[in-house]
């Protein structure tokens, strides 16, 4: 399925449900509620009494245990929402109860508990997928079809970057134990895009800086450079120590350049219209004269607009439905969550190694 096709809806919708009634969980309920055509939304369930009394509030259903919500024949699908070292056990208790699944990002700590969870899915016949639901932001959709279509001639360097001043939240998140840190966090998301974007190369190498200025448990940030095996490369940044940022999206081709600036989206793509008129006034650069760096002038150069591709962030949950209902294929199949869980643990290795880690690509050709 593409980010614009829909499923059809012509079978019942599905009966639905969400573990864990907290950020993300109540972004779930909202979206399985608001998708009536395709889900039937039975309830929630969440461990904490205090959230199980919110989600009543607000007018759902909440189930006071687990095995109540497991054990209703009405819910055929359950996402979990949960903080990320509990998604194993409740994923598998999920597909053991014969429920197809949809786990939060990131789907697992490390590549063996994704297999333990991928063996239970085929071992049920139940569906399992990730919510890597940045596939379908604007944004990077819009970055990703100036790639495709090749506007800026071939790209040698992409750039991607999430950059927050306030350190990593002070729950869970900055809790190793519990799968805390910003590579789990944000991380996952742009590295999913990045793989996504520019396959089918073979992704080669990574280095990678973990950070750590705020003091906590985990990483709150880390760098990252990818080199792909027709030498493109892929920077990936998110730090949390910013109080001044840097463009969401820069991509640099041989014959121009784009920029995303933040999430409203303002950037625009400039392109060489006269790649061979390289003369130059010199420009004053500090102490010195320049014509190497002086800037272009507008008769060597076209500024363009961004195309205007807009977000989809149903895609996950229609791709769930196509694959229930009618047979379709997983969004996010099992070998793209597995070359993102390899990529995860190479950014560790070399985190801590502060050596680059070739990566052996096994996945790229059948994603
Ligand atoms: P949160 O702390 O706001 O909510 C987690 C909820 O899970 C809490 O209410 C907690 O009581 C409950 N919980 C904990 N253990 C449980 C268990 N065993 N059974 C039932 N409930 C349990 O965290 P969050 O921000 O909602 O994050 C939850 C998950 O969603 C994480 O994996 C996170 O990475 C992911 N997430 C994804 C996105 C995205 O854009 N895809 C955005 C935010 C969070």
């Amino acid at each position: 399925m593409n980010t614009q096709s829909m499923p059809a809806s012509n079978s019942t919708p599905i009966g639905s449900a969400v573990i864990g009634f907290g950020g993300m969980g109540s972004w779930h309920v909202r979206k399985q509620c608001e998708m009536k055509e395709y889900f039937a939304f039975q309830g929630t369930y969440d461990i904490r009494e205090e959230r199980r009394e919110a989600a009543e509030k607000a007018g759902y259903r909440a189930y006071p245990s687990l095995g109540a919500l497991l054990s209703d024949p009405a819910i055929e699908f359950v996402v979990v929402a949960t903080p990320n070292d509990t998604h194993l056990e409740l994923v598998l208790a999920a597909l053991a109860a014969g429920k197809h699944v949809m786990c939060e990002k990131p789907v697992a700590m490390n590549p063996e508990e994704y297999e333990c969870m991928v063996e239970c899915a085929e071992r049920n016949h139940r569906v399992f997928t990730v919510h890597q639901n940045r596939r379908g932001d604007g944004d990077y959709l819009t970055m990703k079809k100036i790639f495709d279509e090749n506007k800026l001639g071939p790209v040698f360097q992409i750039e991607s970057r999430v950059q927050g001043s306030r350190g990593v939240p002070g729950d869970w998140r900055n809790q190793k134990v519990h799968g805390g840190g910003m590579v789990l966090d944000w991380g996952i998301h742009l590295l999913d895009q990045i793989l996504m974007m520019t396959l089918p190369r073979k992704l080669t190498s990574v280095y990678a800086q973990l950070t750590n200025v705020t003091g906590t448990d985990c990483d709150d940030g880390f760098r990252t450079m990818l080199t792909f095996d027709d030498g493109l490369t892929a920077y990936v940044e998110v730090t949390t120590s910013n109080f001044i940022t840097l463009p969401r999206w820069y991509m640099l081709g041989e014959n121009g350049s784009a920029v995303i600036h933040g999430w409203d989206k303002k950037g625009e793509i400039v392109e060489v219209s006269d790649w061979e008129n390289r003369d130059a006034v010199p420009v004053v650069a500090g102490v010195g004269l320049t014509k190497t760096m002086a800037p272009r002038t507008d008769d060597t150069i076209q500024h363009y607009p961004l195309p205007d591709v807009k977000g989809n962030w149903d895609l996950n949950y229609l791709g769930v439905y196509d694959c229930v209902r009618n047979g379709g294929k997983l969004v996010v199949s099992y070998d793209q969550e597995r070359r993102l869980l390899a990529l995860i643990q190479a950014i560790f290795t070399s985190g801590h190694t502060g050596e680059a880690v070739r990566f052996d690509d096994v996945w790229a050709a059948s994603c």
